[in-house]
């Protein structure tokens, strides 16, 4: 066994609705606002595709998921040689971080983001620098401080999860501007669909000028299929190449990709999910005191408080399930009657 494997423990889901309503004496209907999911489900079109699929049951999928890449690649105008897809975000993690570090290797990135990065790096016992929040978000300049001849990864997420906080293009710009080239920055942009800001980056365009930086993008969140297991990373082809030898054969289940192709199709349907989600955000910011709310162009909102557990639990008293952090609850946004009930909550809580 590896032995940095004992510094670590396996996912620790929250309590199931279930087992809550029975802990807390909760009667009425308990919602899930503890994962970033997309309760309004995915695009209809998504239920057709997959029907149409299942009397295909039996046989493996087709390796590397080429439909979707295909359709990926127009959606985005990248070469299909430079997408690779996993069994959601997690499992491509998992393979660069498999393919790229070992022992004594460093990776870099940010305390109060993705956990995943840390996790895998530690499975490969490479060492792992979590650079402070600076005002609440990523601090681009102390993670830059960090990088050196042993950093084999940089890990970005943008939005961040759980903080909701972004950088703008120009910072991105001016990072990825001094970090040497042969060094991949890797930019989690699991949540880029629910962006509205303007100066958030296109990181697209700054592929092109910057070849080592590479972008995770998923269907599990705003695109609504988190049960479905998909998501995949944009980076330089030779990468692409390396990463693709590792990757489990029939990573990708077939109904997933045909789920996927379906909602890529309908973006009226994601457009409208970003309004919704854009609609009760802003009200949350328009009814609840600025200084608790850390700013979000995601599907959640963090709250900044020194009581995180006392806060989860009178969320949870009001029907919801959140998720406590060391110094704040992130909520996700719900339907426009949970969040009501939420900001309630978050007026009349001493934080
Ligand atoms: C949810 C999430 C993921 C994981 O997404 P999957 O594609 O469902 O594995 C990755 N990164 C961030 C920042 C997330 O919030």
């Amino acid at each position: 066994m590896k032995k940095q494997i004992e510094q670590l423990s396996a996912y620790q889901p929250g309590l199931s609705p279930r087992a809550l309503k029975e802990q807390y004496g909760i009667e009425g209907e308990l919602y899930k606002l503890a994962s970033n999911e997309n309760l309004y489900g995915p695009s209809p079109k998504v239920k057709d595709a997959i029907t149409q699929h299942l009397d295909e049951l039996q046989f493996y999928p087709e390796t590397g998921s080429p439909l979707i890449k295909e359709a990926i690649s127009e959606h985005l105008n990248v070469d299909p040689a430079r997408i690779l897809f996993g069994a959601g975000l997690d499992e491509v993690i998992l393979m660069i971080s498999r393919a790229v570090l070992t022992k004594g290797d460093k990776i870099v990135t940010s305390e109060m983001t993705f956990g995943q990065y840390y996790h895998n790096a530690i499975v490969e016992a490479a060492d792992v620098v979590q650079v402070p929040l600076k005002d609440g978000g990523f601090d681009l300049e102390g993670i830059l401080s960090e990088v050196d001849d042993n950093t084999k990864l940089v890990w970005l997420c943008n939005p961040n999860n759980p903080t909701g906080t972004y950088f703008t293009h120009d910072e991105l710009q001016r990072f990825l501007s001094r970090v040497p080239q042969e060094i991949p920055v890797i930019i989690d942009e699991a949540y880029v669909e629910f962006v509205t800001a303007e100066d958030f980056p296109n990181s697209l365009a700054l592929q092109e000028q910057f070849s080592n930086a590479f972008l995770l993008r998923t269907f599990s969140k705003a695109y609504g299929l988190a049960g479905m297991r998909i998501g995949y990373v944009v980076a330089a082809q030779e990468a692409i190449e390396k990463w693709n030898i590792i990757r489990p054969p029939f990573n990708v289940g077939r109904l997933s990709e045909h789920a996927a192709l379906a909602a890529l199709e309908d973006q009226a349907y994601l457009d409208s999910i970003r309004e919704k989600n854009a609609r009760e955000r802003a009200k949350f910011f328009d009814s609840v005191s600025s200084h608790k709310l850390n700013p979000s162009q995601t599907n959640f909102i963090f709250v900044n408080t020194s009581r995180p557990h006392e806060l989860y639990e009178a969320l949870l008293k009001q029907g919801c399930i959140t998720r406590e952090f060391p110094k704040g609850v992130r909520i996700t946004i719900g339907f426009p009657e949970q969040n009501d009930k939420m900001i309630e909550v978050l007026n009349n809580f001493d934080l």
